[in-house]
Order: C-alpha cells, then structure tokens, then sequence
C-alpha cells in the first residue's frame, strides 16, 4: 500500500498516524509532546519524506519524537535570550547595527528542534496595526539601525500584498541600508515562491534571503526551481543551517549539503551549534564534533561551501565563530599556524616600521 500524498500540512497526530509516521502504540506519548510543542508538516516535506527512509534526514527533523519530553538539566526556554533585548513588541535590538523584526509567530513546518520552540506556533499573536506601527517608528527613530532582519515566525508565509508593504516601509527609512529575511518556505512550501512574491521582495533597497536548509534531501527539484525564480531575480541568497545529531553531523552530509546550496546559487552562511532549547538534546553534538567536521571540511571542500560554524551565548550574548583554530600567537610579531592537514609553521610578521623606532617608513623611501 502506498500512502497518498497529501494535498495540505500534516497538522493533527491522527494525520501523522493516517501517513503512518506515528505508529498507534506511540499515539499517547506523541499526544503529550503535541500538548507541549507545534506541528506542521508541509506537503513537499511529506512527499520527501514517504519516498525516503524512515531513518533518513529529513523525517526525524519534522516527526515528533517521545525523546522531546525529556528535558536536561541546563535547557532554557528562551535559549539564545531575546527575551531581554525586545524594547518594543516585534522587536529584538541586540546588535548596534541591526534588529529583528518578527511579525508573527507561525511557520509552515514545525522543526523539532527549534530554538524558538517555547514562541513559535500558530496560535501566536501577529503585530497588529498599531504594534507594526511602533515597531517601525522605533527603528525610525535609531540612526544607527543598518539592517532589519524579519524573522520568526517565517516571514514568507505572509500574503505577498502585506509583505511588501512591510518592506516598502522599511525601505522610507533612509538609515536602514539593506533588509534580511530568514526564511524556510523556498524548502518547505516552495510553492509560494511565485511571481507575485518574488515581485513584493525586489524593491528598493536589497532583500538579501537567508535560507534555512539542514539536509541535501530537501531540496528536491521544486525546492531547486523555486531557489532559481528567486536568484533570477537577483536576490542575493545565502543559508543557515543547524548541526543536528544523526541528521547531518557526518563530513560527506554536510559536503553534499553545502555543495548542493552553492550549485544552486546559495552561499553557505552559518552552521549553528544546536541551542539548549528544551527537549532537543537528542539532536545536540559537542562543540569538539562540530570542530572536528568543519576541520574535515577545510582545505577538501571549495571555500564557497564553508560556512561559519557558530554558537549563540545563551543569555543573550551574542553568535561567535566557534569553528577549529588555525592561528595561535608565539611570542612578539610570530604565529604558530596549522595548515588543514594539521601540519604547523611558523609565520613572521613582515610590518613596515612604526613611526619614531627609527626605522624610515616605507612610503618616503
Ligand atoms: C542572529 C541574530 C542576528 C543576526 O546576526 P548576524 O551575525 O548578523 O547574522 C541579529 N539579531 C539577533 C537578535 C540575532 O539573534
Ligand atoms: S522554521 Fe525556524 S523558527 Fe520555524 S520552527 Fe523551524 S527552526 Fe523554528
């Protein structure tokens, strides 16, 4: 028997036991996870996912799984800390130069290990017109906001009519200099990559798009076409990605998944560490693994498939580059260094001379 590719979201367990994804014996604990955490399946993720096996990469990032309620010690609800840094509701302000903007909390799938987990869903309040309203006079009102990154909630869920206007707002304020959408759709619903969309995102001033993609296996040829109707229109792509425990922590996984984004015009942005969202720690590697992967990447793999591999602080502080390290300073002016084989050499600085060590500077020579 096959089992029929649906035409909407897989959103209820009885739709996830009808595709034969959640066997009937497993019905009370996925219940309880439901209770906790959203679902949605879309479409074209369904129909990867019934071609493809069971174990693969793809299905355990949308199936919901008993190992979510089981939650670590050290887990946090708002792991990456937004919570603190949102002066006005929408808004996360903690860079000088750039803000978020979420205007609503729904996605078109559910990641089961999601960082916003606690947040997301579909039941969330969108900004209403007044709070829509605030959010950009507060970033109206700071010269030093460069760049506004709609986040989420996925921002391409919206009907294109409103998205636009959103952007044709932001565009007014003649201090924001680029805008930033992380999204999911062109992947997961990349249906609504169409010519009315595509239109609503070329504007004014440039919409840089940052895909969220953690697997080779989604993208198929639809996710492939809608990427291309995008890049063809000259939106500049880029992608992030999660490191995910039995999903893509191997070096060949993450070649192909990397090689796959930048053969379809994709730069590789971020490779995330796992956050310490509740209920993820199935899907969490060690920092050293991550190291190690990276370092299996470098040298082997084009530079254009080598994402930075980084960690958000929990509390707040900020994404830093956690990848391998490849300098270490040895004594004034000297650098150990490693090159990919893991081979070390000895660097010396070749400065020209500062001024008043009574050497001549090199420009009068
Ligand atoms: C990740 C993030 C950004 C974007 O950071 P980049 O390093 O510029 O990609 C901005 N604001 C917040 C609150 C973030 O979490
Ligand atoms: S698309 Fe992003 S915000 Fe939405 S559930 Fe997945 S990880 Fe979370």
């Amino acid at each position: 028997m096959t089992t029929p590719r649906p035409e909407a979201s897989l959103r209820t367990l009885d739709h996830l036991v009808e595709a034969g994804l959640v066997a009937p014996a497993e019905k009370p604990e996925i219940e309880k996870v439901l209770r906790r955490y959203a679902l949605a399946i879309t479409p074209a993720m369904a129909g990867i996912i019934a071609a493809d096996d069971p174990q693969s990469g793809v299905q355990r990032q949308f199936v919901p799984s008993a190992q979510e309620l089981v939650t670590a010690e050290g887990e946090l609800d708002d792991p990456i800390g937004d919570e603190p840094f949102a002066p006005v509701k929408g808004i996360v302000h903690r860079y000088e130069d750039r803000v978020l903007l979420k205007l609503h909390h729904a996605c078109p799938v559910y990641c089961r290990f999601c960082f916003r987990r606690e947040q997301v869903g579909p039941g969330g309040a969108a900004l209403n017109g007044g709070e829509l309203d605030a959010a950009l006079a507060y970033i109206a009102a700071d010269p030093g906001i460069w760049e506004v990154i709609l986040s989420g909630g996925d921002p391409l869920i919206l009907p294109p009519a409103r998205l636009r206007s959103v952007i044709e707002r932001l565009c007014a304020i003649d201090h924001v200099g680029v805008i930033r959408i992380h999204s999911r759709v062109p992947v997961v619903s990349p249906e609504r990559i169409d010519a009315e969309l595509v239109a609503a995102l070329r504007q004014a001033k440039p919409v840089y798009v940052v895909l969220h993609c953690n697997h080779p296996d989604e993208l198929g040829p639809a996710a492939r076409a809608a990427l291309a109707r995008l890049a063809d229109a000259g939106l500049p792509l880029l992608s992030q990605s999660v490191l995910l425990r039995g999903i893509n922590d191997d070096a060949q996984t993450l070649t192909r998944l990397f090689r796959r984004l930048v053969e379809n015009r994709v730069k590789p942005y971020y490779l995330h560490h796992a956050d310490l969202a509740r209920g993820t720690g199935h899907f969490r590697t060690s920092i050293g693994e991550g190291q190690a992967l990276m370092g299996q990447l470098r040298g082997k793999v084009s530079g254009l498939c080598q994402p930075t591999y980084v960690l958000d602080i929990p509390g707040g502080h900020g994404k830093v580059p956690i990848g391998p390290a490849y300098v270490e300073a040895a004594g004034p002016g000297a650098y150990a260094l490693r090159d990919p084989a893991g081979g070390r050499h000895m660097y010396r600085e070749c400065l020209p001379a500062e001024a008043g060590s009574g050497a001549m500077p090199l420009s009068s020579a």
